[in-house]
């Protein structure tokens, strides 16, 4: 029997990428399926995506396993290639390429390749962690042009720092710097991310980059994803595996970390930080089981965690636990353990079993 399952709905991908193509005036949308989707199985969601307008990983390594696997659509590289014989691959499996520095120029201007590129230059307009400046942009169009290598005019990239905060100016600055940078070029411009898709229209420009929205997660701590029509793709599961009467003052657990305040029972579940859970959680984080909530209690160990099933509780051992997903929001669930859903499903591991329906 398979305890620990990462349920993924296929279905709920397809949804999640039409309720946002919609939201975006039907504009062309890249799914960010970096980091093996966010944690749900890059391929299984490439192949569910075919009317996808492009991909986006992060790294070489991503889109050649995306290839591989016969994933033909545009694959854009979001941190570029690391030397000249990445360069050769990115143009050998046509990846669109990003050039955030100066190294990457010089490479693009010093390898012969087999196909042309599409280039995409990334530009820093405050997050001040890849890119030029703004003022660098028209040299750096220039030399990539002149190199001949490249496909079609040259595309921009930026990346906000605090979309998810409706009401910080900083995204409209960064909005404006992009657009000023930008203007009198005719390639295709980007600089929307989820959170920049769903709360800040003048954001949309020729191509938005959604990850989290499209695995039906929301961006902001302060919404879940139905709150903008989207519907959870994971669905974490793992199943009771003891059910123990509990003394009043006992503790639970490694630390003796928390002590019951009255007589109850505790639940063990079989999952842990082995399985990519944290292991110092709050306490009243929740699980769901059997329609409600119950709260984890003590330390999360490697194989297991606790919780507090109550005094009255009618749970059998066996039952299935949802740790996030259809029943029990990962955006709430992230909030209580200080964190941010994209940590939490990325960081699941290889032995949480994988279904997809
Ligand atoms: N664009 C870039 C450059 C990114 O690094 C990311 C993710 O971190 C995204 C787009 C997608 O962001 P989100 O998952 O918030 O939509």
């Amino acid at each position: 029997m398979i305890t620990a399952e990462a349920l993924i709905d296929l279905n709920a991908i397809k949804l999640n990428y039409q309720q946002l193509s919609q939201q975006n005036n039907h504009q062309p949308l890249i799914a960010v399926i970096k980091g093996d989707a966010y944690g749900h199985g890059a391929i299984k969601i490439a192949k569910a995506l075919p009317n996808a307008n492009k991909f986006a990983v992060a790294r070489l390594e991503e889109a050649l396993q995306l290839r591989h696997a016969g994933i033909n659509q545009p694959i854009l590289l979001l941190e570029g290639c690391f030397n000249g014989q990445d360069l050769q691959l990115a143009s050998q499996f046509q990846l669109d390429i990003t050039i955030h520095h100066h190294q990457q120029l010089i490479d693009l201007e010093n390898y012969p390749l087999v196909n042309p590129v599409t280039v995409w230059v990334k530009v820093d307009t405050g997050m001040h962690r890849l890119g030029f400046s703004p003022y660098e942009i028209s040299d750096v169009v220039a030399r990539i042009r002149r190199t001949n290598k490249i496909k079609g005019e040259v595309g921009f990239i930026s990346h906000f720092s605090n979309a998810d905060e409706p009401d910080n100016p900083k995204t409209e600055q960064q909005i404006a710097s992009f657009t000023r940078a930008t203007q009198t070029y005719a390639g295709n411009k980007s600089i929307a991310n989820s959170a920049g898709l769903l709360f800040w229209p003048h954001a949309h420009m020729d191509i938005a980059r959604t990850g989290i929205a499209l695995y039906g997660i929301s961006p902001s701590a302060e919404h879940t994803g139905t709150d903008h029509n989207l519907t959870p793709v994971m669905t974490l599961t793992s199943r009771l595996i003891a059910i123990r009467k509990h003394a009043a003052n006992e503790p639970v657990g490694y630390g003796e970390a928390w002590r019951s305040p009255t007589d109850t029972h505790i639940g063990v579940i079989a999952f842990g930080y082995g399985d990519g859970y944290p292991r110092l959680v709050p306490t009243n984080t929740p699980v769901y089981i059997n329609g409600r909530t119950v709260p984890i209690v003590g330390r999360v160990s490697m194989d297991m965690m606790t919780v507090d099933l109550g005094s009255a509780h009618q749970d059998k051992v066996g039952d299935t636990v949802e740790l996030w997903g259809q029943h029990l929001p990962i955006e709430h669930v992230a909030k209580n353990l200080g964190t941010i859903p994209y940590e939490l499903t990325i960081k699941l591991t290889s032995r949480v079993h994988q279904r997809f329906i």
